[in-house]
């Protein structure tokens, strides 16, 4: 069953090995955990839906605790301490478009806000409901999860938009194709979300991100249907699918998507190589992003992380093997990890191996072949588990994520980490911080920064110390001219920052969008752009 207060499925854990905890221990300090709220706290805390009687609508107290929140970290803090503050007034489950509109006409109806919701994956507070005077609905697509039709002429599959990731390619996989999109979320993410929040998979050098997969859908609105045809490409003025990728639940609900798939390849390898040093590995990286290698994944992880992911993965002996045979190749302190993904036939593979290994000997670089490679891919969907064990005891993890061209990499990655390093310096806590490189472009790459720190005495200090580290984190963004979100999009937590990548015409642009779909501010109002009417929220 889905945990109701944090990620993935109770069944499943991924424990913080001694090791490990020796390492935050060293690093942050000693710390104490909170105490979470029960499930039956929460549901005692929720009160009588405001919602006119739907058949199609439950107002029952445990299913609005179960959507009431995402998986940021605040969310996680107010699920936790129970403190939640605002439930939805009922959940919807509608399983055909006609439900969805009719869901739609209510809510004109009866001036209800619609919240749409996917897999509740979002980590930026996207499908939070607010204070305010109007009840709320939100609007599950969990029992749209079909293959609902299959081209393999044009290569295209229509899905339910609430398909989440693993139930996208077991459907398509007995037909031979697959979509290989693959959050780290992807246990739980939808495809609707997907699309709602331009998401990108670990893969996205081979796949691409979900814009390059997205090939079309149905959108139901507040003023009517949406149809987005299926074209391979159009000259015919602007794309609509652009107006509906990252439109955040503001402008309709997404009812079905049409996806580019691919046959299943033959076989997958991954790779672990290390660089003697981040200036080098960057190069590195960069020189094979920038030459058509055919590589269906690359990342770098910097010194820190690197260290780090050798201490998690808790073989001590192996890890100190490793070492000295790193050493005697010249690569020691300060070296960092470069995992590559190799997706094909025999001769793809080989051809991509050999032209990669060939620009890695150009940089210094070894390759430790694909044991460490495996061990990735064992836990690529595993680590978000690892929240849960760090909160046991007593240590808060949180991340973030941003693009910039290449020219602003190094500098960026050094202005996030210091801003983080520096937040909680006031309180004289440490914050450990690492980063790495995860969807490499020719022109740029993404940078992913983790960052963890001890819990407060209470979850209200403890909030604010996230709210010190994000600002700074956010500001340091947006002073480099880099993206506030590569893959999470904008939501509540990113919206104060959004001005800064759109500027005031675009802004303009977006609002009169939504004004468009939604004059009385009734699709989720507030996230990814300001509420125009205050008295709508608090
Ligand atoms: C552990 C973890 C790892 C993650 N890793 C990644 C990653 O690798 N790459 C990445 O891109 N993101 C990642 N994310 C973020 C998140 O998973 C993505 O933003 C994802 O796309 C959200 O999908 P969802 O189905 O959960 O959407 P939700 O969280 O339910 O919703 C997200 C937004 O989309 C809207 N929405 C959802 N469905 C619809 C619909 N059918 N119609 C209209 N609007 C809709 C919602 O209203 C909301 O505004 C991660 C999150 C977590 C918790």
């Amino acid at each position: 069953m889905r945990k109701w207060n944090g990620w993935g499925d109770e069944a499943n854990s991924f424990p913080a090995t001694q090791q490990a905890q020796d390492f935050l221990l060293e690093k942050l300090g000693q710390a104490q955990p909170l105490r979470d709220a029960s499930l039956e706290e929460v549901i005692a805390r929720v009160p009588p839906s405001r919602l006119e009687p739907h058949p199609g609508i439950q107002t029952g107290a445990e299913i609005r605790v179960r959507h009431a929140r995402g998986q940021s970290l605040p969310d996680w803090l107010a699920m936790r301490s129970g403190e939640i503050g605002v439930f939805p007034d009922g959940v919807a489950e509608p399983t055909t478009r006609a439900e969805v509109r009719e869901l739609l006409h209510y809510a004109r109806e009866h001036d209800v806000i619609v919240i749409p919701y996917g897999g509740g994956t979002s980590v930026v507070g996207h499908i939070n409901p607010l204070s305010g005077g109007r009840p709320v609905l939100t609007l599950s697509l969990a029992r749209m999860n079909q293959l609902l039709s299959l081209d393999p002429i044009s290569q295209l599959a229509v899905f339910g938009a609430g398909t989440p990731g693993p139930e996208v390619e077991k459907q398509l996989r007995p037909h031979g194709y697959m979509l290989g999109h693959f959050p780290q979320s992807y246990e739980l993410s939808t495809v609707g979300g997907w699309v709602a929040s331009r998401s990108s998979g670990q893969q996205s050098m081979r796949y691409g991100r979900i814009e390059q997969l997205f090939a079309g859908g149905h959108v139901e609105t507040l003023t009517g249907s949406l149809e987005l045809p299926t074209l391979p490409a159009s000259a015919a003025g602007p794309d609509l699918r652009e107006v509906v990728m990252g439109s955040e639940g503001r402008f309709g609900i997404i009812a079905d998507v049409a996806l580019r798939v691919r046959p299943l390849p033959e076989r997958e390898e991954f790779h672990v190589a290390f660089c003697p040093d981040w200036e080098t590995a960057v190069a590195c990286v960069r020189t094979m992003a920038q030459s058509d290698l055919g590589l269906s994944m690359l990342r770098l992880s910097n010194a820190e992380e690197t260290q780090t992911h050798l201490i998690l993965a808790g073989h001590a002996r192996a890890v100190r093997w490793l070492e000295r045979y790193l050493a005697l190749r010249g690569i020691r302190q300060g070296k960092c990890m470069i995992t590559l993904g190799l997706t094909g036939d025999d001769d793809q593979i080989k051809q991509a191996r050999v032209a990669a290994l060939k620009v890695l000997g150009r940089f210094s670089g070894v390759s430790t072949g694909s044991l460490l490679g495996r061990r990735w891919a064992a836990n690529r969907f595993r680590s978000p588990y690892l929240r849960e064990s760090f909160w046991q005891l007593g240590y808060a993890i949180d991340t973030l994520e941003t693009a910039v061209d290449w020219v602003k990499v190094p500098a960026t990655v050094e202005r996030i980490e210091s801003a983080l390093r520096q937040a909680l310096q006031d309180e004289g806590e440490q914050v450990l911080v690492f980063t790495h490189l995860s969807h490499l472009y020719a022109q740029g790459s993404s940078i992913y920064t983790t960052y963890a720190f001890r819990c407060a005495d209470t979850y209200a200090q403890t909030l604010k110390r996230w709210q010190k580290l994000k600002a700074l984190a956010s500001e340091a963004l947006v002073a480099q001219g880099a993206t506030i979100s590569h893959q999470h999009g904008v939501g509540l937590d990113h919206a104060p920052y959004l001005a800064a990548e759109k500027g005031a015409e675009g802004m303009a642009c977006l609002q009169a969008l939504s004004r468009h779909f939604d004059a009385r501010e009734q699709l989720n109002p507030g996230k990814l752009l300001p509420a125009i009417s205050k008295n709508n929220l608090k």
